[in-house]
């Protein structure tokens, strides 16, 4: 084991002088720096009232998308599936009944659509692979929450409503 010769690093412990004892230059000292940024202008921002320009490039909360007639662009292809490196998007397709033509543009359609955002990296993949322009991730941050189950965001919270239904008449 190598010793340790090396002394020129000691502790100078010579007594300390008057000022140093009672602090008060000290706290001066510190209350000048806090006087002094008071006045400098304010690199933070008080989020959530107040937020930043977003990048170009940000990529926030998924969109599933509705086609010019109000149906939904998702036809259920799993082609977001399985470009998602997170594994995060999970799916359940089903034929389209008599009298729902005009909820879905094709014969499939996604009766369950989720995406967990405790996984998501938000790496845009799945927008990427879409055939149908049926999901996309909008500049929409996702908020925080307390429980896991929260961050499973089912069909109903990713679709934007029908436009027949937006102001709430059916
Ligand atoms: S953004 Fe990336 S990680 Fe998130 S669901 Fe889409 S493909 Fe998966
Ligand atoms: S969102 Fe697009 S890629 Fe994903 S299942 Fe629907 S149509 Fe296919």
């Amino acid at each position: 084991m190598q010793k340790l010769t090396n002394r020129s690093a000691a502790v100078d412990r010579s007594p300390m002088t008057f000022s140093e004892r009672i602090y008060i230059p000290s706290i001066m000292k510190g209350m000048a720096i806090t006087v002094g940024h008071i006045f400098k202008k304010k690199v933070t921002v008080s989020y959530p009232e107040e937020k930043r320009p977003f990048s170009p490039v940000f990529r926030g909360l998924h969109i599933l998308n509705r086609d010019e007639a109000g149906r939904e662009r998702c036809t259920a292809c799993g082609l977001c599936a399985l470009a998602c490196p997170a594994e995060a998007i999970t799916m359940e397709a089903a034929e389209r009944k008599p009298g729902e033509e005009n909820l879905y543009r094709e014969e499939k359609y996604a009766a369950k659509y989720e995406i967990n955002m405790l996984r998501c990296i938000f790496c845009g993949y799945c927008e990427e692979a879409c055939p149908k322009d049926a999901v996309y991730l909008s500049e929409t941050l996702m908020p925080s929450n307390y429980s896991r189950k929260s961050f499973i965001y089912k069909k109903e919270d990713l679709l934007i409503p029908h436009p027949k239904t937006q102001d709430g008449a059916k």
